[in-house]
């Protein structure tokens, strides 16, 4: 049964379209979503959607109707916005789209779907994060391969269940090429985590990462790996894993270290992740970690409240916060 069944005889569906209503107005001022004129009236209600509260713009010219919904990314569902809400809550405590189909009773295709437009819009408060003070940065390169893709990667899908896809391991590092990208984190001991999909470990790669997760002048303390030697910008120190070294008073980096134990079965639970797709679970997941202090309610109301914003919503429809991530990371070429 799903669990909607259970919960609608504690709250229904009014009370849920007037907690929606708060949280599309408020700090936001009441407004046509296509004119944007302030003139606006309540212009009735719809009997098929108890609780929604229909308005029209009393604008010359404009004279348009609109409602709560209009422009956000829950607008035309068909499913009420208590679908919504369950949905974005079991997204923050981290279930797949399959599960959450089968606790919804939606089909596997629509959970899916949401969950992409969720995590786009959660990628919006995670855009422009940039660490200061000591930064502890370590990597891992997490076998993706082409889940769900067409046999050369692409949209395409194809046209039979997928199988096959546990992936064989190559020795040495690993490249996007090789069907295992690297994960840069970076993690500020002053709070916040920023972490980066990239297309491999070069010493390029890996300073336009540092030059987007921190600030210029930062401490940075890595491992001895290459790559973190030779970037510049940075005030940089590091401990020797090889000669079994892992803490020097204050150099260590073990903060990175716990944060890839946290994301590592964080990822398990999607049973494999098409490397096309990686940095927008990588993402979520640094939303998730850098408001790790709410509880997975509080963190669904932040995502429902983006997604009720109309100009996020439109580009997280077209996930534009995932392209945007790829661009950084140096995946989008690969993707062409
Ligand atoms: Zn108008």
């Amino acid at each position: 049964m799903p669990v909607l069944s259970y919960v609608h005889q504690l709250f229904n569906a009014e009370q849920c379209q007037a907690y929606i209503h708060t949280l599309r107005w408020k700090e936001r001022p009441l407004q046509c979503p296509r004119c944007q004129s302030h003139h606006v009236g309540p212009w009735g209600a719809y009997h098929y959607q108890p609780g929604l509260q229909r308005y029209r713009c009393k604008e010359k010219g404009c004279k348009r109707t609109f409602n709560d919904l209009t422009g956000t990314l829950l607008d035309g569902s068909k499913r009420s916005v208590m679908h919504w809400i369950l949905a974005t809550f079991l997204l923050c405590l981290s279930c797949s789209s399959r599960r959450m189909a089968r606790e919804l009773g939606v089909h596997g295709r629509t959970s899916y779907r949401w969950c992409w437009w969720l995590r786009n819009a959660a990628l919006s408060y995670e855009m422009h994060r940039q660490l200061e003070g000591t930064v502890e940065a370590d990597d891992l390169y997490h076998t993706a391969g082409q889940k769900g893709q067409a046999p050369h990667g692409g949209k395409k899908a194809l046209g039979r269940r997928a199988r096959g896809r546990r992936k064989k391991r190559e020795p040495g590092r690993g490249h996007y090429d090789k069907d295992r990208p690297a994960i840069i984190a970076w993690v500020s001991r002053q709070g916040g985590v920023v972490i980066h999909a990239t297309r491999d470990f070069t010493v390029k790669t890996v300073q336009k990462a540092a030059d987007l997760a921190m600030q210029a002048g930062s401490k940075l303390y890595t491992d001895s790996a290459s790559s973190y030697r030779l970037i510049t910008g940075y005030e940089h120190d590091s401990v020797n894993h090889t000669k079994k070294e892992y803490a020097r008073g204050d150099v260590h980096e073990n903060r990175a270290e716990c944060l890839f134990s946290l994301l590592k079965p964080y990822l398990r639970v999607f049973r494999g992740i098409s490397k096309t797709n990686l940095s927008g679970y990588v993402g979520f997941f640094q939303f998730l970690r850098n408001f790790h202090q709410l509880t997975a309610f509080e963190q669904a109301e932040m995502i429902l409240y983006a997604a009720l914003d109309p100009s996020i919503a439109s580009r997280a429809r077209q996930g534009n916060f995932v392209k945007c991530l790829d661009h950084f990371n140096l995946l989008q070429t690969a993707r062409n």
